[in-house]
C-alpha cells in the first residue's frame, strides 16, 4: 500500500543545510520577499548536517581576493582565477573560475558582515595566508573551525529570514514534466519506522547537498553525504562533471581527522600492525631515507593526493598496506628510522621554525615526534585526546585513505543552472568549477558564490510562476520509489551499501587500474542485479543506498575512461606498479560529461572545457 502523501508547495526548495544551502536560501529570500515562500529542506538538523557544519582541520582556509591581496595589482582576480584553472589541470570552466575569483570579496565582506571572527591585523584587515595550490596569501580564516564558524553565523542570520524549513527531510526524487522542474519527493524519518512522505510543488529547486563521501568505506564525511543528490539530478536529465576527481588523504579513521600540516611535519614513524615502517618499500630502492622524510614534511602542504606532487608515494604507501589487509598507524613516539631533524632540508628546518607555538628544547624536539607535534600544533593533539587518542602518551593513530571533497558534480553554468530547466546547484555537488585539483579554500568560498547566484537567480525564474503542474506526477514516483526497496526483495539495504563502500575504496581510490575498475563496474552491476531492500535502518537509509549506485558507476566509469594521471587520479598500468601513467597533454585536457539517454542508459562525452575566462554563457 502506497503511504500517504502530504502536499506542500512553495517558488524555491533548497536543498540542504550547509554554507551552500544557507546562502542560497538567504538570497532567494531576499529576492522574493512577500512575494513567494522559500523552503529550505535538510537532512539532519539545520547547523549540525553536512561538511560544513562539522569539518575542522589544521586551519581551515576561505579564499578571497580582497583590494590588498597579494600581488595586488589591477588584476589581482586573475592569479585568484588562474590558480583554479590551471592548478586545477585545465579541465574545468574558466569562466567559472573567475566569477569565483572576482565575488571573491563580496562573499567575504558579506560573512564578515555578519559575524564570521576572520583573524584581522591591527588595521582590521584580514589576514591571509598560502595554502596548497596557490603562490599569493590569499586565505582568510578563523582557525581550525573556519568552516563551523560561518555555518554558526549563517544559521543565525538564516533563523531571522522568512524561509520555511524541514528537517530530518531527505529529498529523494525530483519531479519533470516535459523536461522541465515540477516539484520533490521528500521524506521526513526521524527514526526508522516513523515516516512522512512529502510532495513538495515548485519550480525551482536548488540543490545544496555537498560531496558524496559516504559511497568510499574510508571517508572523513558526516552522516548523510551520501551522494543521493548527484543520482536523483541524473535521472531527470542533469548533465554531471569530473566525476573521477575527488581529494582522497591521510586521515585518522577513528576521529575522521585529516593528517595534514603538521601532523606530517613532525616527522612520525608509518607503522603497519607488523611493526614494520614501511614507507621506504614504496620509494624507488636506494632511497635515502633523509630524502623520503624532506618530502614526508612536504607532504603537510599537499594533503590530499596530487600526481602533481612527489608527496602522493605516502598515499600510495598506505593503500597498498591497507588493501593487503594490514592496518596502518602514525606513531609519535619515537623517530623514525634514518631521520635526523638537523639534517631535515635547510629551507623545511625554517620553516618548522616559523610554525613553532612554543620552544620544548633542542634535543625534545631532535628526539621525539610526539614533542615536535606540540611545538607546532598542540591543537591536533587536544583534538585526538578528546577523542581518546593520545599520540603523546604512545597510543598510534590509525589512518586510511579517506574521500574529502567532490570536485566534480551536477555541471553549472554561470548562473548555476544546470542542463534542466528549473534545477540549480551550488557548493560541493555542483561541477565544471573545480578541475582535478581543487586549491585549498576554494570550496568554502564556492558555497558562498554559487550559493547566492543560484538563490538569485532561482527567485527570478521562480517569480514568473510559469513551471508546469505535477499533476499526479508525485503518487506515481512515490509508488515507484517505495516498490524499488520493497522489504521482501533484495539484500539488506546495510549490506548493499558496505559492498558498495568497499568497492569503491578498492577500484576508485588512490591505486586505479583498468582492471580494478572493470572489477568494480562488475561487482557494482552483480549487487544491482540482486536489489536493495529496506532493513531495520528505515526507508531513507534504503533509498540512500540504492542512489549510490548511478553515482558510483559514474565515478568509476569516468576513472577507467581516463588513461592518464592527473590531480587525484593516479592510473596505473598494473597494480603492482609504484609510479603512475603520466598526464596526456593536450589530449586530456578535457572533461568527461555524463548524462542519463533518451533510452535510460548513462551516455559519457568527452568534452572540450570553456577555456575563455571572459565567456558569457
Ligand atoms: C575535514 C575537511 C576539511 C576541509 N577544509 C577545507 C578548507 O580548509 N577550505 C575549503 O574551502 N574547504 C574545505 N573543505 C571542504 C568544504 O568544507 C566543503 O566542500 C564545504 O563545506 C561543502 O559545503 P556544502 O554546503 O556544499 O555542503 P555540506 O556542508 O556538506 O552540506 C550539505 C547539506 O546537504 C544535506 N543533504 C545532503 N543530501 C540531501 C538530501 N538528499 N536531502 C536533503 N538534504 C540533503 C546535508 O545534510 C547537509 O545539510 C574541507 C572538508 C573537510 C571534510
Amino acid at each position: 500500500m502506497t503511504p500517504q502523501l502530504r502536499r506542500e508547495k512553495c517558488d524555491v526548495l533548497v536543498v540542504g543545510s550547509g554554507g551552500a544551502g544557507l546562502r542560497a536560501a538567504i538570497a532567494a529570500d531576499e529576492k522574493i520577499g512577500n512575494n513567494g515562500r522559500v523552503i529550505l529542506a535538510t537532512k539532519g538538523k539545520i547547523g549540525y548536517s553536512g561538511v560544513t557544519a562539522v569539518a575542522c582541520s589544521d586551519r581551515m582556509a576561505f579564499h578571497a581576493t580582497l583590494p590588498f591581496t597579494e600581488p595586488a595589482t589591477e588584476d589581482t582576480w586573475f592569479y585568484h582565477a588562474e590558480d583554479i584553472y590551471e592548478i586545477g589541470g585545465k579541465v574545468s570552466d574558466a569562466h567559472l573560475a573567475r566569477i569565483l575569483a572576482t565575488k571573491s570579496a563580496e562573499a567575504y565582506n558579506f560573512l564578515d558582515s555578519i559575524g564570521v571572527p576572520f583573524v584581522k591585523n591591527e588595521e582590521g584587515y584580514p589576514h591571509q595566508f598560502v595554502t596548497d595550490g596557490s603562490d599569493y596569501a590569499r586565505a582568510c580564516y578563523t582557525g581550525p573551525r573556519t568552516a563551523v564558524n560561518i555555518e554558526e553565523k549563517l544559521v543565525e542570520y538564516f533563523q531571522n529570514t522568512g524561509v520555511d524549513s524541514l528537517e530530518n527531510c531527505t529529498v529523494f526524487r525530483l519531479l519533470v514534466s516535459h523536461g522541465e522542474i515540477c516539484g520533490a519527493l521528500a521524506l521526513v524519518e526521524e527514526e526508522p519506522g516513523h515516516e512522512e512522505f512529502i510532495a513538495i510543488e515548485t519550480g525551482a529547486v536548488i540543490m545544496a547537498t555537498g560531496g558524496g563521501g559516504e559511497i568510499y568505506a574510508e571517508n572523513v564525511f558526516p552522516r548523510g553525504n551520501s551522494g543521493d543528490a548527484f543520482t536523483s539530478s541524473y535521472l531527470v536529465g542533469a548533465e554531471l562533471v569530473n566525476m573521477e576527481f575527488l581529494q582522497i588523504g591521510i586521515a585518522s579513521l577513528a576521529t575522521k581527522l585529516n593528517c595534514s600540516g603538521s601532523m606530517m611535519r613532525a616527522i612520525p614513524r608509518f607503522v603497519n600492525d607488523a611493526g614494520e615502517e614501511f614507507v621506504f618499500k614504496y620509494f624507488p630502492e636506494g632511497t635515502a631515507p633523509m630524502e623520503i622524510y624532506n618530502t614526508m614534511f612536504q607532504k603537510g602542504a599537499t594533503w590530499p593526493l596530487t600526481y602533481e606532487k612527489e608527496t602522493h608515494k605516502f598515499d600510495i604507501a598506505v593503500y597498498k598496506e591497507r588493501r593487503a589487509g594490514r592496518k596502518v598507524y602514525l606513531d609519535y613516539t619515537t623517530n623514525p628510522t634514518g631521520f635526523d631533524f638537523n639534517k631535515l632540508d635547510p629551507d623545511l628546518q625554517r620553516r618548522y621554525q616559523n610554525e613553532m607555538k612554543f620552544d620544548l628544547g633542542k634535543e625534545r624536539r631532535e628526539n621525539s615526534p610526539a614533542d615536535r607535534l606540540q611545538e607546532i600544533n598542540t591543537e591536533s593533539i587536544k583534538w585526538l585526546q578528546e577523542k581518546g587518542i593520545d599520540p603523546v602518551a604512545g597510543d598510534w593513530v590509525e589512518i586510511g585513505s579517506c574521500s574529502q571533497h567532490f570536485q566534480g558534480g551536477i555541471k553549472i553554468n554561470s548562473r548555476g543552472e544546470t542542463s534542466v530547466k528549473g534545477l540549480y546547484a551550488a557548493g560541493e555537488c555542483a561541477g565544471g568549477q573545480h578541475g582535478a585539483n581543487r586549491p585549498g579554500g576554494n570550496a568554502l568560498l564556492d558555497g558562498q558564490v554559487f550559493g547566492r547566484i543560484c538563490g538569485e537567480q532561482a527567485a527570478f525564474k521562480a517569480l514568473k510562476k510559469d513551471h508546469p503542474d505535477a499533476g499526479t506526477n508525485p503518487d506515481n514516483a512515490l509508488q515507484e520509489e517505495i516498490a524499488a526497496v520493497d522489504h521482501r526483495r533484495g539484500l539488506p539495504a546495510k549490506e548493499v551499501r558496505e559492498k558498495v563502500q568497499q568497492l569503491m575504496s578498492w577500484s576508485a581510490s588512490v591505486v586505479r587500474t583498468g582492471e580494478g575498475l572493470d572489477e568494480g563496474l562488475e561487482q557494482l552491476k552483480e549487487l544491482w542485479l540482486q536489489g536493495v531492500s529496506k532493513d531495520e535502518n528505515g526507508i531513507t537509509y534504503a533509498l540512500e543506498t540504492r542512489a549510490m549506485f548511478p553515482l558510483a558507476e559514474m565515478i568509476l566509469k569516468a576513472a577507467r575512461e581516463r588513461d592518464e594521471s592527473r590531480g587525484p587520479h593516479l592510473r596505473f598500468q598494473r597494480y603492482e606498479d609504484n609510479i603512475s601513467l603520466p598526464h596526456k597533454d593536450p589530449d586530456w585536457q578535457q572533461y568527461l560529461v555524463f548524462r542519463r539517454g533518451s533510452d535510460g542508459n548513462m551516455k559519457m562525452e568527452r568534452r572540450e572545457p570553456v577555456r575563455d575566462y571572459y565567456y558569457e554563457d
